[in-house]
């Protein structure tokens, strides 16, 4: 495996690859690496003749007051893990590298920021939308890989793609879980052994929810109510937003129809945790 922490050294590699005709997958993280990234990686390995891994935690993503000097990291251990499931090039960029001057431009993708994660985090997906920009930019051409965990996210990008003829193929991965459900994320670090245990009431009530839609539930009032229900009898969680929105698009639906997603955000002890479902599919792809 080959390590970069100099835009100008990945370059040379990737030009180098690239006049060998060789495909190029990426796959964006902030590390502190999971299975849920490594699905990231295998999934690249599959379809391409090169992957990149990065790990960034970009400051432009989180606001004031927010985690980003507490952010778990783990540099060794995320080198391991790249090297073991194969990723060819991991690139590590310092602030320095990444922001080598105060940065004026940023780029805002309109509508898809403005509820759920947009609304809890104005800032966020700005933030996000122009490191991926640089992201894409500094790798070039490429197949790049997003989780389904993030799903929002994934919206987004896929949206600045297609608006700024990014020459890139977005795709989406499903979300990994421990076997009680969580989604595998960098900040169930922060969880107590209780918060932990109680943070499974998230993929607990999109399961209820899900089975209740499959029985022939359509009305997203009843469906959202279910689940504020189920997470408000854990103490410990506090909701912020639950919404059934239209898969693509992230419009609200009134009625579940398929191509609905489910996505709930809320308040673990420090975490902030994020999880979705498609409404007709439930919970699925737990962890070895
Ligand atoms: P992060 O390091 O949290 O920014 O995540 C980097 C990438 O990994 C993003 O595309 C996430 O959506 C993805 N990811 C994070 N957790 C999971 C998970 N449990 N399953 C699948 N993908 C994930």
């Amino acid at each position: 495996m080959k390590l970069f922490s100099q835009v100008a050294d990945l370059h040379e590699c990737l030009d180098g690859l690239r006049a060998q005709k060789k495909s190029v997958g990426l796959v964006p993280t902030m590390g502190y690496l999971h299975e849920g990234h490594l699905s990231l990686v295998e999934r690249s390995n599959e379809e391409n003749d090169v992957t990149v891994t990065t790990i960034f935690v970009n400051p432009l993503q989180f606001a004031e007051g927010e985690d980003l000097a507490s952010y778990p990291s783990d540099l060794q251990s995320d080198t391991e893990l790249c090297e073991k499931i194969g990723s060819d090039v991991l690139f590590i960029p310092s602030l320095q590298d990444m922001y080598p001057e105060p940065i004026l431009t940023s780029v805002q993708v309109d509508d898809f920021t403005k509820r759920m994660e947009g609304e809890s985090r104005p800032t966020h997906f700005a933030g996000v939308a122009t490191v991926v920009a640089k992201l894409f930019n500094i790798t070039g051409p490429c197949n790049a890989y997003f989780g389904e965990k993030d799903w929002q996210q994934l919206q987004v990008i896929t949206k600045m793609v297609r608006d700024l003829s990014f020459r890139v193929c977005v795709i989406g991965c499903p979300i990994i879980r421990h076997r009680d459900g969580l989604a595998l994320s960098s900040r169930n670090a922060y969880l107590t052994t209780d918060e932990r245990q109680s943070a499974t009431v998230l993929s607990r009530s999109l399961q209820k929810a899900s089975d209740l839609i499959r029985a022939g539930e359509t009305s997203s009032v009843d469906i959202q109510k279910l689940i504020e229900r189920e997470v408000a009898s854990e103490p410990l969680v506090e909701l912020d937003y639950v919404e059934t929105v239209d898969g693509s698009s992230l419009i609200p639906v009134d009625e579940i129809v398929p191509g609905t997603r489910i996505l709930i955000a809320a308040a673990v002890g420090k975490a902030r945790l994020i999880d979705n479902i498609d409404a007709f599919t439930g919970i699925t792809g737990f962890s070895s």
